[in-house]
Parts: C-alpha cells; structure tokens; sequence
C-alpha cells in the first residue's frame, strides 16, 4: 500500500518530474520537470556544469546529455559524468564544447569501453583529477592510456562494489551489451553508403585517430557493459545505462530490491527498426520501473540515421500512461527538485 502524500506534496512531486501516485492532475503530471525548478540559476543555460556552467542549488538535480550515451549530473556541488565521448570528429554534429573544455568532474561513470563511450574519459580524467569507474575491459583501456591505478576504479557489477561520491552513493551492476541483427544493420548501412559522399581520407584519419582510444573486443558484450544506481542523499534515485542491450539477472535482483527509480537515463538499442528498438525500451522500462524516462545513444553521425525516441515514448505510454518521457538537445538542462522523490513518498519518511 502505497504512502498516500498531503496534495500540496503531491503536486510538487508532478512538477519535479515524478508521477506521483494517486488520483490528482492527469495534466500536470506531463508537465516539463524543469518547473518545479525554473528559478534555478543552474537549470537555465545550455552550459555544463564541468565546462564552467553554473551548478544547481543544493537539493537540484541538473542532468544534461551531451550525445551518445554522455549525461552530466550536477547536485549539491558534485559533478559527475557519464561515459566520455566528445571530440567525436568533422562526420557528426558538434556538442557545442570539446573535451578540452571539460576541467571539472569528480567522477567518471563508464558503461563500457567502446570508443563512443570512452575516447575522450583519460583526457578528461587527468584535467580533471576525476575518479574513472568502469569494467575490467575498460580499465585495461585507460590504464593503457596512461591514466594512473589510484584514479581508477575496477567493478565488475556483480555486486558488494557500492562506493559514494560526495552526496552520491553509486552502485556498479552488470548490464549486457546492445546485441542488434547483423542483416539490419548491415542492410541499412549499406544503403546509407550508397546514398551518402565517402569521408575524405583526413575524416578517416581523425576517425581511426578517434577509435585507437576504445576498446573492441568480445568481452564487452557480457562483462564489460556496466550499469549505474546511483542514489542521491535523500533518497533521490537515477539508473544509468549507456547501452541498449537485455536486462541482466543482476540488474533484476536490484530492482526486485529497491522497487523503481525516480529516473532511468537509457540507451536506445542500434536496431534501426522501430519494432526492435519499441521492444527493448519496454523491457528497460518494466525492469528499472522509473518515473521519469530520458533516452541516450540516439543521436548519430551526419550520414547516419538518428534512432527515433517518440515511437518508444508511445509504445511505453500506451503500458504505462503516468510515465514522464523528457528529451532534449545537447547541454539543455533537465532539472529535479529531488526532495520529493519515490523512496520518500512510498516509504513516507
Ligand atoms: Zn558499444
């Protein structure tokens, strides 16, 4: 039975973001996240937070995807990134930052070691002194680069591997790598080829350049792809998943413990075709239960196809009408006011 809140609290946890249980505001409870946070001066600019941006008051939340599977997260004067893929060269869109700009992080969370999630997370790690955390595989990667051993951290998401970063507890599980149809893919890449001019030989180059700084071997797809819980200080909780592969045992047994979470930051699967890709965000949704749902690893090269999120909102809106799907541009801020999240009010501390 479910903590029912005095209406007032339950309004305001519609306007965070979170759809609050009960029988209030259908409407509100669509409504934008950002406002119950508007006057918040870290929640109106295009600007990380890491790039000189200004961060949120101390109980916001300020999360802002950068591409590919990138989010910072900023609360309570602590920044923490995901994944590290910047530079990505002249054959896609820019971020509007480089990696150079990024001088300020405490902590480097990485999915997994290809080089769309890690090329630019030694670079950054060193500038920023931040801790690095990733599988086996991706640390063998950095450690390569010549990122120090005290600055990483090794998990293998299997569990007992729980640390805290400032106000964040952050808890590593074994995820699965995005496994898409080899004949899909395949077929819409070679049409996009044939429809497309060739990258010049100095784009191969930067390309390759690019791709020495991540790791492509087999052990990513079943022990190198790691999820994020992390859980802010008042309860506040955010899953991470930068690729778009099945539930693991291991994230189930989480969630059978903790219930859902407030928010869920989930990679698209690379399957191209909508019936696929609708499939695979149904079962990241019905296994990680969030409130809120923010897509990643949508966005593509100039050349390439972006994966549509508007068929997976619908298809997970018709299961789950109370569900809140957000989806921005680069750097845009989506803010929470995380005192009133799920834990309190199912738990109604
Ligand atoms: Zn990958």
């Amino acid at each position: 039975m479910r903590y029912r809140l005095p209406a007032v609290l339950a309004v305001a946890g519609m306007l965070a973001g979170c759809a609050a249980p009960g029988d209030t505001g259908g409407v509100l409870r669509t409504l934008d996240p950002r406002l119950a946070t508007a006057g918040d001066p870290g929640c109106r600019e295009a600007s990380l937070v890491s790039t000189g941006g200004v961060a949120p008051r101390r109980t916001t939340l300020a999360i802002r995807w950068t591409g590919f599977g990138n989010f910072e997260l900023a609360y309570n004067g602590w920044v923490v990134l995901v994944d590290a893929y910047f530079d990505r060269g002249s054959l896609f869109p820019p971020l509007g930052f480089s990696a150079a700009d990024v001088k300020r992080a405490d902590a480097i969370l990485l999915g997994h070691g290809h080089t769309d999630h890690i090329s630019d997370a030694v670079s950054v790690g060193k500038r920023t002194g931040a801790l690095v955390v990733g599988a086996p595989v991706t640390a063998e990667a950095l450690f390569a680069q010549g990122l120090e051993a005290r600055q990483v951290r090794t998990v293998t998401g299997r569990g007992g591997e729980t640390f805290t970063v400032g106000p964040m507890s952050i808890e590593p599980i074994l995820g699965r790598h995005g496994e898409p149809p080899k004949e899909v893919a395949a077929a819409f890449q070679k049409t996009l080829r044939s429809l497309t001019p060739a990258p010049s030989a100095e784009q191969l180059a930067e390309q390759k350049s690019i791709r020495s700084r991540g790791v492509n071997d087999p052990r990513v797809l079943a022990e190198g792809t790691i999820a994020y819980l992390i859980t802010l200080d008042n309860g506040f909780r955010i899953m991470v998943r930068d690729s778009g592969g099945h539930v693991t045992d291991y994230e189930k047994a989480v969630m059978a413990r903790i219930g859902g979470v407030d928010v869920a930051l989930v990679a698209v699967s690379a399957s191209y075709l909508q019936s696929l890709t609708v499939d695979q965000a149904l079962e990241h949704m019905r296994a990680y239960k969030p409130d809120v749902y923010i897509p990643a690893h949508h966005d593509g090269a100039l050349n390439n196809l972006w994966r549509p999120t508007e068929p997976l909102f619908q298809a997970m809106k018709a299961e789950n009408p109370r569900l809140v799907t957000v989806s921005r541009g680069y750097r845009e801020p989506v803010c929470f006011n995380t005192e009133v999240n799920r834990q309190r009010r199912v738990d109604g501390k």
